[in-house]
């Protein structure tokens, strides 16, 4: 990204006040028309002030509070981000390119998240400690006892963000590190940082959170990862490939900082091999697929990237979705016609159409999304690229199909031969967020979640019963865990009240069954595993 230094630079907000970055910056840009439209940059700030303040005063401030004020506080920013909606769609708009039905599972999802984990904390009450389990006796003395409680910790959380949610991303992780005491330090992925920035820097104005609890900080990562001490967190969102810096970064390797990392996933589809062309189950799984396949422009962690039928069917999954993707109109998203906008930027339209030849060394063609012609959108200029179904007729002898995550509008359909083959199929994928499953049959279903739980954060299983009510393969909800097992990262975030575990530290305390009593009142019960 080139600089354009005429352009209004962003201030961080950071060691409690307004900073702009003495360089010029990275431009922001429209992903549909190319035009410049803010710069970001952190040159000269400086990070230890920044990270001290954060721990010290920020901290301090949310761990004088009990759950109950904490979320309190959640509830206000719910407030300040719904007063300011139609600037976050606009931002959305002009800096992801996204139409208005994908823009809201970014904003409208963030501030869903947000008041879901404030009604949670609400019934937490007073309770300034959490207690993990009952009190267990020590030995013959029954007044010797140990009990297990849950403190936040006092570091700071960071947060190092994705791309492809700057309004989620940042609020389903500060929903629960804020309800736990922790203060928070989020930077933003660079193309989209335009919209989390504005959000901050929307709730500081509201004056909402004590001094500390909320920073921002836009523009290169550098330098970020060395401020963390032990009692730090650090929240990564990304590629594989980041992850590993961090992973090994001496903060996460010598410090002992907390680590937890959601990156890439080779997620699935599954079809009961007792499913009929068009039968309930088949026109489940092609409605799902088509929708994952489209919605941010496949540019979600949790989209549909592999899916699984039995061979006999193998061609009349491929004309279904093709005939439902044949609908979908790409383009400039504020023409009313456009269903489907932009990727993010010009640099992931390039990464999409190496990832989709690189896919094509294994794999057939099946829908053609580089025969599309774009709506009111220059095809030279643009970071529009139409749903490429791809196909293959041996699973069993691909590689790089079970390897690589294209970041876009791209799945690709694979036969299988045998219930078990189906699921060593999909466990190729090495642990991912999510598998569905699409069947009539609740004994398949079971079955299926059975083989797939211990590689997949979430199985998801779509019957004819739960048609109308189920949430959507992708759509990640707060009272489900969210996170991976191997390549997915490992990480867990969300379900519910679990997603506090990150923020606290889990102790023993073995004391008197007096001195016990004092800790623990008032206190809120329930199991927190980190
Ligand atoms: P990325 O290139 O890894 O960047 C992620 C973040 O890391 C950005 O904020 C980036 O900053 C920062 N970063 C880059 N290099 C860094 C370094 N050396 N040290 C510290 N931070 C560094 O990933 P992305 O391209 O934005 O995101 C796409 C990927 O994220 C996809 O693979 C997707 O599957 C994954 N994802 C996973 C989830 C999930 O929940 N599992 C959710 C969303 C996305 P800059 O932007 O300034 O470079």
């Amino acid at each position: 990204m080139t600089a354009h230094t005429d352009l209004p630079l962003l201030p961080n907000f950071f060691a409690g006040r307004w900073q702009t970055g003495t360089g010029r910056g990275q431009t922001l840009l429209d992903p549909v028309t190319g035009e410049a439209l803010v710069r970001v940059d952190n040159t000269g700030l400086d990070l230890a002030e920044g990270f001290t303040f954060a721990r010290e005063q920020g901290g301090a401030a949310l761990r004088a509070l009990n759950y109950g004020q904490r979320a309190a506080l959640l509830g206000a920013i719910v407030k300040v981000l719904q007063a300011n909606r139609d600037a976050y769609y606009d931002i959305a708009t002009r800096n992801a390119g996204t139409v208005t039905k994908d823009s809201a599972v970014d904003i409208d999802g963030g501030i869903f998240t947000l008041g879901y984990y404030a009604k949670q904390g609400e019934a937490l009450g007073e309770a300034s400690v959490l207690l993990d389990g009952e009190r267990i006796r020590m030995g013959k003395d029954p007044v010797f006892q140990t009990q297990h409680v849950l403190q936040p910790t006092r570091g700071v959380a960071l947060f190092i963000n994705a791309f492809n949610f700057p309004s989620w991303g940042l609020w389903e992780k500060a929903a629960p590190a804020l309800l736990s005491g922790v203060p928070v330090i989020v930077k933003p992925a660079t193309a989209t940082a335009w919209l989390t920035q504005r959000m901050v820097e929307d709730v500081v104005k509201a004056g909402v959170l004590p001094a500390g609890a909320l920073s921002v900080v836009c523009g290169s990562s550098a330098g970020l990862m060395d401020q963390l001490q032990p009692f730090d967190v650090v929240s990564f969102t990304g590629s594989a490939e980041t992850a590993r810096i961090i992973r090994s970064h001496p903060a996460v390797a010598q410090r002992s900082v907390r680590c937890n990392i959601e990156a890439d996933s080779l997620n699935s589809a599954l079809l009961d091999p007792a499913a009929s062309e068009g039968g309930e189950a088949f026109n489940l799984l092609v409605s799902e697929v088509v929708r994952e396949m489209t919605v941010k422009s496949g540019q979600k962690c949790t989209a549909i990237r592999r899916i699984f039928v039995p061979r006999a069917l193998y061609g009349a999954v491929a004309q279904a979705i093709g005939a439902k993707l044949a609908k979908t109109t790409v383009g400039n998203p504020r023409h009313e016609g456009v269903r489907m906008g932009a990727l993010v930027s010009r640099e992931q339209y390039d990464s999409v159409i190496a990832g989709i030849q690189h896919l094509k060394t294994e794999a057939e063609v099946l829908v053609d999304g580089s025969a599309v012609a774009l709506v009111d959108a220059d095809p030279a200029v643009a970071a529009c690229v139409a749903p490429t179904l791809l196909g293959t007729q041996d699973p069993v002898g691909a590689k790089v199909l079970h390897e690589v995550e294209v970041f876009g509008p791209v799945a690709t359909l694979m036969p299988y031969d045998s219930e078990a083959q189906a699921y060593e199929l999909i466990r190729r994928g090495e642990g991912s967020l999510v598998a569905s499953v699409y069947s009539e049959d609740p004994a398949f279903i079971a079955r299926a979640a059975a083989e797939l739980a211990d590689s997949h954060g979430r199985v998801h299983a779509i019957s004819p019963d739960v048609a109308a009510s189920q949430t959507g393969h992708g759509n990640v909800m707060p009272m489900s865990l969210h996170g991976g097992p191997g390549r997915a990262g490992g990480g867990e975030e969300l379900g519910g009240l679990r997603a506090l575990g990150f923020y606290h530290r889990r102790s023993a305390v073995q004391a008197s069954s007096a001195a016990l009593d004092v800790l623990c009142a008032p206190r809120a019960a329930f199991g927190v595993t980190p």
